[in-house]
């Protein structure tokens, strides 16, 4: 026997039923950015590996051990499978010259990469649904941004608030990010002897990232350090009331966490997360926030932004957890065939009927011909339709098909094959017809 080959570790395959989860938090996301206006954008997975060093930043958790980066075998470019949506979405919109015409808003649905250690919620490939909105600097999209949000947990039939909760920050403008930071720095070398090894490392270089490790032991020290939010001059803090006041008239639930930093580097004034506690160390479902200096920082024009990532497996695990399950996805009929049916009158009136909107799945015969009834009608009711299709030699003889409800009950009908049109529809549910 051949060896079996194995899909990569932390990479994983998503097959039905499970796909089905997948397609329709897909088809939940894409109604519900039509909804507030936003097009689908789709950019190569592979990109320069300089883009990701540039636009996140070298001291970042990505750049520093996350990246997938190799060199292109033909030329030696150094390329990397992107482990986020945003620089490729900036680098997109600045080699199309795409804010020609004013401010866009975009999202993106797609595969990202990082090496990290796979657990429940963390993989290797993994999954975001992505929203930017570029050329646009007012507080307006932020908060349209995080009601978006709001709105798709609601579609999807989570709780705001309870299954998942909305922290928000400002890290204000570079300069007054730099005023805390001067003062941070005081504050930690003052304090050296109680920073680890990590602390110390970045103590000069992303003094900010501190403040969000996970050490036990530097919590204390963390608490008493300076918050940024005291640094914040009057354009900031009226940027930042000004969502807070859009969240509270929609009554949107949420809680200032002056501890919410964010990994990048490019993020200015407005961030946030969703987080959920039923997912344990995974419980940033989403973040995201603004990243004026983005543009600029990749040789674009400078262009005000604003913009969110979520995991889709995490979000699906939480779906899971709270037991929210995807619509149905069985089929409306299930064609049963008999021995000695002819074939081509079958797979015409089933045809006619998809043709209408019927999902009808044929049950396919094995190489000594149809199973026995009994085993095809066993199946018929495995698969969930609502109707069974039989065809038999005599009915089809005749130009007919018998139609069995499956669920609600009701009587078994007979339909002609030539006028498919004209009973299709009763095969459909409410909700399609
Ligand atoms: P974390 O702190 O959990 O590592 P992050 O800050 O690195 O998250 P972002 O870069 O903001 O994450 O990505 C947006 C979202 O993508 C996260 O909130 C999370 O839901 C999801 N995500 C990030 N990394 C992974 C991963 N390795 N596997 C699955 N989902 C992920
Ligand atoms: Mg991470």
């Amino acid at each position: 026997m051949a060896e079996i080959l194995k899909a990569i570790k932390g990479m994983n395959d998503i097959l039905p039923p499970e796909s089905a989860r997948w397609e329709w938090l897909e088809d939940v996301v894409r109604t519900v950015m039509r909804r507030y206006g936003y097009q689908n954008m789709r950019t190569p997975i592979v990109e320069p590996t300089a883009l990701f060093v540039r636009g996140l930043g070298e001291v970042t958790d990505i750049v520093e051990k996350e990246m997938y980066s190799f060199e292109d075998s033909l030329n030696g470019d150094k390329l990397t499978l992107r482990p986020e949506g945003t620089a490729g979405s900036v680098r997109a919109i600045i080699e199309h010259n795409f804010l020609y015409e004013g401010g866009k808003r975009l999202f993106y649905i797609g595969p990202m990469f990082r090496h990290e250690r796979p657990q429940k919620g963390r993989y290797r490939q993994f999954h975001q649904v992505g929203a930017e909105v570029l050329g646009f600097a007012g507080p307006d999209v932020d908060a349209e941004l995080i009601l978006m949000t709001a709105a798709l947990w609601r579609e999807l039939g989570l709780k705001v608030g309870h299954d998942v909760s909305l922290q928000l920050n400002s890290l204000g403008q570079p300069d007054e990010r730099k005023a805390h930071r001067a003062a941070l720095i005081t504050y930690l070398e003052s304090h050296a002897e109680q920073l680890d090894e990590e602390a110390r490392r970045r103590l000069h270089s992303n003094p900010l990232r501190i403040l969000d490790t996970k050490n036990p032991a530097m919590q204390a020290l963390v608490e008493g350090a300076p918050k940024l939010i005291e640094f914040l001059g009057e354009a900031s803090l009226e940027h930042f009331a000004a969502i807070k006041q859009v969240l509270d008239a929609a009554g949107v639930p949420y809680q200032v966490n002056p501890r919410l930093v964010r990994g990048m580097d490019y993020y200015n004034l407005t961030v946030f997360e969703w987080v959920t506690d039923r997912l344990g160390a995974q419980g940033t479902v989403c973040g995201g926030g603004r990243y004026d200096g983005l543009v600029e920082q990749l040789g674009g024009k400078p262009a005000p932004a604003v913009g969110w990532g979520l995991g889709m497996e995490r979000l699906l695990l939480l779906l899971q957890e709270v037991g929210i399950d995807a619509p149905s996805t069985a089929p409306d009929a299930f064609a049963v065939v008999f021995a000695g049916t002819p074939l081509p009158a079958v797979l015409n009136a089933i045809e006619a009927l998809r043709a209408k909107g019927v999902q009808v799945v044929l049950n396919p015969a094995g190489k000594d011909g149809p199973a026995s009834p009994k085993s095809q009608f066993k199946k018929a009711d495995a698969s969930g339709a609502r109707y069974a299709l039989i065809f038999g030699p005599d009915e089809v003889a005749q130009g007919q098909v018998a139609i069995k409800p499956l669920r609600d009950g009701g009587e078994q009908l007979v339909r002609s094959l030539a006028a498919t049109g004209d009973w299709a529809e009763t095969l459909l549910p409410a909700a399609r017809s």
